[in-house]
C-alpha cells in the first residue's frame, strides 16, 4: 500500500509527453535534453576512466578531483571561493541536491518560498519532506515590463517565522528569466531576515542569451554564508544521463546536504565524475561555442513559432521558449489539452507550463506552451515543417 506521501503522484510530464512522442512520431520539443552528443573527449574521457578502473564505489563526498575542478570552476566564472574539500559535494544530478536540501533544512511543516512557475521536481520534493510551499508568482512581460517579473509585497508576504529555505532557479525553467541583481540583493535580504537558507539552482549557469547576464547569488555581499549553490553536467556538457551534479557553499549547508546523500545514493557514478570534472576544465572557448550554438538553434525555434502564428515571448537563460497559444486554442481548452492536440494531430511535442504551478495558478499557464530547443538541426526543421501547417 501506498504512503500518502507519493499517493498523489503519477508519471511525470516529461516521462508522458516523451512517451506519447515517441508512440506518435512527433517531433520532440517536450523533454528538455539535447538530442545530440556532448564533447567526444569528455564521452572519451568517461571511456577512459572506465578501462583505468575507477568502477567502484566513489567517496561520499564526490571524487576529490571533480570536487576540486567544481572549486576551479566558480573560481574561473564568478570570482567565487571555496574549498574542494568541505565546501562541495557532489550528488546524482542538480535534482539529489535540490531533494536534499528540502530534507536537510526544513521539517514537516515549516515552509519554502518557490518562485512559480516552478520546476516541477521542487513542489515534488516539498511534498516528501513534508514542507509547506509558499509561492511568488512570476508574471509575464507587459507594458511595464520587459521580462517576468514579481510584485515585491507578494514576495515580502511570502516569508513567515516558517519559512527555512527559499529555492531559487536562474536562469529559470520555464520563463528563461535571469534574475537581476536588484531583484536577487532584494530575495537575500528577506532570505537573511528570516534565517532561512537559499538555495540557488543554476544548472542553466551556461546558457545565458540576449546580453543578459547570469548573476551567481553566492557571489552578492553577505549572500556567502546562507547559500547553496546547486548545478550539474547535463546542462552544460549535453550529459542529462550521466546524472553529475554538485552543490557548493558554507560547510554547514554542504555536510546538511551530504548528510541525506549519504543515506540515499551514498555516492555519484565514479567513472562520469571523472569525466565531468573534466569537461568544467574545458577551455573558454568551449563556453562561448556552447552559448553561440544554442543562440543560434534558439533563433531557428523561435523564427519557427512566430512564422507559424504563436507569440514567442523573450528568453534571456535556459533552453526553452514559451509561446502564446492564443491563435491556435480552443475555448474549450487548457495548455494540457492544448499541448496533447498539438502533438496527437500536428507531430509537435511541447511541454504545458501549468505543470509548474499549484492549482490556484495554473490557469495563468493556460494560453502557454514551452518548446525546448536543445535540438538538432534535423529536429528544429522537422518542427519548422510542420509547425508551418499550422497556419
Ligand atoms: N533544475 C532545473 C531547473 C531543471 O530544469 C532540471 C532538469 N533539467 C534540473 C534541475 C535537474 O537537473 P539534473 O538532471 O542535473 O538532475
Ligand atoms: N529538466 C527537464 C525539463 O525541464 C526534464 C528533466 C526530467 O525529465 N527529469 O524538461
Amino acid at each position: 500500500m501506498e504512503s500518502a506521501r507519493v499517493a498523489g503522484f503519477g508519471p511525470t510530464v516529461f516521462s508522458e509527453f516523451s512517451r506519447l512522442a515517441a508512440q506518435h512520431g512527433a517531433v520532440n520539443l517536450g523533454q528538455g535534453f539535447p538530442d545530440f552528443e556532448g564533447p567526444e573527449e569528455i564521452a572519451q574521457a568517461a571511456i577512459d576512466a572506465i578501462r583505468a578502473g575507477a568502477n567502484q564505489y566513489a567517496m561520499t563526498q564526490g571524487t576529490p578531483a571533480l570536487r576540486e575542478a567544481v572549486a576551479a570552476h566558480a573560481l574561473r566564472f564568478y570570482g567565487q571561493r571555496v574549498e574542494a574539500h568541505g565546501q562541495v559535494g557532489v550528488t546524482a544530478g542538480a535534482t539529489e541536491a535540490l531533494y536534499a536540501a528540502l530534507l536537510a533544512f526544513t521539517d514537516p511543516g515549516d515552509e519554502v518560498v518557490l518562485f512559480e512557475p516552478t520546476y516541477d521536481a521542487y513542489l515534488a520534493s516539498a511534498q516528501l519532506a513534508g514542507a509547506v510551499p509558499r509561492f511568488v508568482r512570476l508574471r509575464p512581460p507587459d507594458v511595464a515590463h520587459l521580462t517576468w517579473w514579481f510584485d515585491d509585497a507578494e514576495l515580502e508576504g511570502a516569508f513567515s517565522s516558517k519559512t527555512r529555505l527559499v529555492l531559487l532557479n536562474t536562469p529559470h525553467n520555464p520563463t528563461g528569466k535571469v534574475f537581476t541583481r536588484e531583484e536577487l540583493l532584494r530575495i537575500g535580504e528577506l532570505t537573511r531576515r528570516s534565517g532561512a537558507v537559499l538555495v540557488s539552482d543554476e544548472v542553466y549557469e551556461h546558457l545565458v542569451f540576449e546580453g543578459a547576464r547570469h548573476l551567481r547569488p553566492a557571489t552578492l555581499p553577505g549572500f556567502d554564508d546562507f547559500t547553496l549553490t546547486v548545478s550539474s553536467g547535463g546542462k552544460s556538457f549535453s550529459f542529462t544521463g550521466w546524472k553529475v551534479g554538485w552543490h557548493l557553499g558554507p560547510e554547514r549547508l554542504v555536510s546538511a546536504v551530504q548528510k541525506v546523500h549519504q543515506w540515499t545514493t551514498f555516492s555519484t557514478p565514479a567513472p562520469f565524475q571523472l569525466a565531468i570534472g573534466r569537461a568544467l576544465a574545458l577551455p573558454d572557448a568551449h563556453f562561448v561555442r556552447f552559448v553561440d550554438d544554442y543562440a543560434r538553434r534558439k533563433n531557428l525555434l523561435a523564427g519557427s513559432l512566430s512564422r507559424a502564428g504563436f507569440e514567442v515571448l523573450p528568453c534571456e537563460g535556459a533552453y526553452f521558449l514559451l509561446a502564446r497559444t492564443d491563435a491556435f486554442r480552443r475555448a474549450s481548452e487548457d495548455d494540457v489539452a492544448f499541448c496533447r492536440r498539438l502533438l496527437l494531430e500536428h507531430g509537435v511535442a511541447a511541454i504545458p507550463p501549468s505543470v509548474f504551478c499549484s492549482p490556484a495558478h495554473a490557469p495563468a499557464m493556460h494560453g502557454l506552451a514551452r518548446f525546448a530547443f536543445c535540438k538538432s538541426d534535423a529536429v528544429l526543421a522537422a518542427a519548422e515543417e510542420r509547425l508551418s501547417r499550422l497556419r
